[in-house]
């Protein structure tokens, strides 16, 4: 073990379910409450310090629903200490009102993308106004937010709410890279991205599909932490579902590993974010 890589362990998120995947696309994919919540357990146990959540209504459809967030939110932490960060990008159709919501389940952090972007053939959006809103209501809750970079001008967008006094110093970052329509999964963009961060910022990377592992283990090689999870990939190796978010974490550790990295767990994660 080198001093550099006790200082900075790197920290793995797991994005469990998100919004966009079915049963069709993987049949491993957790659904019910009970269903996500040991999901989370399992990527905790596996390496994630962090796990990256939505939920979804009884039928499987991706919700809002507070209730649902509660009852999967105490569900993991009667099991475990990992940190929950919620996501406010939710599902491309749901309402700011749903999306804001989410905030009063109080996660310890929440997702907050800072720039409107094409998702595929759709559009995510969110104007300033609405960011605005959301990282002022963040900060009010003692809610970390990790700024979500799908293209580069939300990297300055991000400092810019900090400039504001909306987000508390020092930053922290999650590269989105490879959405069909956004900044593409490349180590071109990655550094681009690295080279306009503040210099007391934390940054992870979430690689979409086939590139995940081969983007996460860049990152780890730069210094960076990262994201996976079945919301950004379903697949182990090509051809090979993933039968479960914790192969994936599992497959996350051994890049880390061999990046000469420490895994940070939930506890190191929280003194590194600054987290209460
Ligand atoms: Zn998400």
């Amino acid at each position: 073990m080198s001093s550099s890589s006790t200082k900075n362990p790197a920290v793995i998120t797991c994005a469990i379910v998100g919004a966009e995947l079915t049963r069709e696309q993987t049949p491993y994919l957790p659904l019910t409450p009970e269903e996500i919540a040991a999901s989370a357990v399992g990527a905790w146990e596996a390496g994630a310090a962090i796990v990256h959540l939505h939920v979804r209504d009884a039928e499987g459809k991706p919700s809002c629903s507070r209730e649902v967030f509660v009852e999967v939110i105490e569900k993991i932490r009667s099991r475990c200490d990992v940190i929950i960060q919620v996501s406010t990008g939710a599902a491309l159709h749901d309402t700011y009102e749903d999306r804001f919501q989410v905030l009063e389940t109080k996660p310890e952090m929440a997702s907050l993308t800072t720039g409107s972007v094409n998702f595929g053939d759709e559009i995510f959006l969110n104007p300033r106004p609405f960011v605005a809103t959301l990282a002022k209501a963040m900060q009010e809750r003692n809610i970390k937010p990790e700024i979500e970079v799908f293209d580069a001008a939300m990297l300055e967008a991000g400092i810019h709410l900090a400039d504001r006094g909306l987000i508390s110093r020092p930053l922290h970052f999650d590269f989105v890279l490879g959405v069909p329509g956004a900044l593409a999964a490349t180590e071109r963009n990655l550094d681009f991205l690295i080279s306009g961060l503040p210099q007391d910022s934390t940054w992870s990377v979430a690689a979409i599909g086939r590139r995940q592992f081969p983007i996460a283990g860049l990152a780890l090689r730069k210094g960076g932490w990262v994201r996976v999870g079945m919301e950004d990939n379903i697949y182990l190796e090509k051809g090979v579902l993933a039968k479960s978010n914790a192969e994936l974490v599992t497959q996350a550790v051994r890049l880390a590993k061999e990046a000469g990295r420490e895994i940070a767990n939930s506890a190191q994660t929280r003194e590194m974010l600054g987290l209460r």
